[in-house]
C-alpha cells in the first residue's frame, strides 16, 4: 500500500455540561456529541521521516511540527504497536482542511482520528474500534468521538463515548467567526465566571453555577434531550440545546450574541455556541429552512461565513487506498 486517505467529520455539542476543575486541570464533562457533514481529509503514506502538510481552511494556523494532533496520534499509535509496526522510518501526513481551526468544532481532534484510522489501515495493524479509541483518548478529549461519529454521549473528559439512541436527520447552519478561541482560555473564563457568581444553575446556556460558593454541581445527562433525539423531531430538540461554556465564550467574544439573536429571529429552532466556540450552530426545520437561515445570517453580517450541514455524519472513514504498483 502506498497511501491511505480517511475522511472525518466536525462535531457540535448538543449538550455540554461542565463539572468543576479536577486535580489534573481537566473538567469532568457530560456531553452529547453530534457529528456533522463538514469533513477534513487526511492521507498518510510511508516516508523517510515524519512530515505534515496542511492545505485549505485556516492552514496557516495549524502547526506542522510534533504538536500537530495528527502527528501526535501517529506517535501514540507507534508507541502502542511498537516500532516494528511500520515498514518505513516515517510517515507523511497530508491534511486537507475544511473544518475551521480553533472554532469549537474539534477539527484538530478530527485530524488525529483520521490519522489513527488511516495508519491502522496502512500498517495492517488490525486494531479494533475500541482499541483505536483507547489510543485516541491519549491524544485528546474529542478524538475518540471523531472515530465513532454519529450522535454519542461523552463522559470523563469527553473521551469515554457511547452511541446515543437517536433517529432522524438534522439540518444545521454553522456560522463561522472571524476570530479563534482557545479552548483553554474558554474553560478558564468559565471557572472565573462561576467563582464570581455563586448560586444555583442558571437557565439553559447559562453557566452552571455553584450550589455553594466554590462548589459546582456534578454534570448530569439531560434526559429530555435524549428523549427528543429518540423522537427525531428537530422542533423538540432545538429548545434543549445547552452549553455551559457559552457564557464564557460570549464573555470573550461579546459579538457572538448578535449572531445567536439573528439566528433565533430568523426562526432557528435552537441556537448555541459549539463547544468552546466561537462557531455558532443553528438548528433548522429542514433543508430549505437551513438554506434560508444561512442566507439570512450571511446577509446580517454577524459572522465571517456560513455553511449548511447535516447530522449525524459517520466517524473517521477510509475513503481511498492507493495500492503499490507491481
Ligand atoms: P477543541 O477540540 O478543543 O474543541 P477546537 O475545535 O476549538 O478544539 P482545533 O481546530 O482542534 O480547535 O484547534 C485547536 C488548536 O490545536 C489550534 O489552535 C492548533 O494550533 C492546534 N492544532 C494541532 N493540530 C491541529 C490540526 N491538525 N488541525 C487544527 N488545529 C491543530
Amino acid at each position: 500500500m502506498t497511501a491511505v486517505t480517511a475522511r472525518v467529520p466536525a462535531k457540535v455539542n448538543l449538550q455540554l455540561s461542565v463539572g468543576p476543575p479536577r486535580a489534573d486541570g481537566y473538567h469532568d464533562l457530560v456531553t452529547v456529541f453530534h457529528a456533522v457533514s463538514l469533513f477534513d481529509e487526511v492521507t498518510v503514506a510511508p516516508a523517510e521521516r515524519d512530515t505534515v502538510v496542511v492545505t485549505g481552511e485556516g492552514d496557516g494556523s495549524v502547526p506542522l511540527d510534533g504538536s500537530n494532533l495528527a502527528l501526535r496520534a501517529v506517535t501514540a499509535l507507534v508507541d502502542t504497536l511498537g516500532p516494528g509496526c511500520r515498514d518505513a522510518p516515517g510517515v507523511s501526513i497530508e491534511i486537507k482542511k475544511r473544518i475551521p481551526v480553533a472554532a469549537g468544532l474539534a477539527g484538530g481532534s478530527a485530524d488525529a482520528a483520521a490519522a489513527l484510522a488511516a495508519c491502522n489501515e496502512l500498517w495492517g495493524a488490525g486494531l479494533s474500534p475500541q482499541e483505536l479509541r483507547d489510543v485516541a483518548s491519549q491524544v485528546g478529549s474529542d478524538v475518540a468521538f471523531a472515530l465513532l461519529g454519529g450522535t454519542a454521549i461523552g463522559l470523563g473528559r469527553g473521551d469515554q463515548v457511547t452511541p446515543a439512541l437517536a433517529t432522524g436527520t438534522y439540518h444545521w447552519v454553522l456560522a463561522f467567526a472571524a476570530a479563534e478561541l482557545s479552548t483553554a482560555a474558554v474553560y478558564a473564563a468559565c471557572d472565573r465566571l462561576r467563582a464570581s457568581r455563586g448560586g444555583r444553575p442558571g437557565k439553559p446556556g447559562e453557566a452552571r453555577r455553584p450550589a455553594r460558593p466554590g462548589q459546582v454541581e456534578p454534570p448530569q445527562l439531560d434526559t429530555a434531550l435524549m428523549t427528543a433525539l429518540r423522537s427525531g423531531d428537530p422542533a423538540e430538540l432545538g429548545p434543549l440545546l445547552t452549553n455551559d461554556l457559552q457564557p464564557a465564550a460570549l464573555s470573550l467574544l461579546p459579538d457572538l450574541r448578535r449572531g445567536l439573536t439573528a439566528g433565533r429571529e430568523h426562526g432557528a429552532l435552537g441556537a448555541v455556541v459549539s463547544g468552546s466556540g466561537p462557531t455558532c450552530a443553528f438548528l433548522a426545520r429542514d433543508a430549505r429552512h437551513a438554506r434560508d437561515l444561512a442566507v439570512a445570517l450571511a446577509g446580517a453580517g454577524v459572522c465571517r461565513t456560513v455553511a449548511t450541514v447535516v447530522g449525524p455524519a459517520p466517524g473517521a472513514t477510509i475513503i481511498g487506498v492507493a495500492a503499490e504498483k507491481s
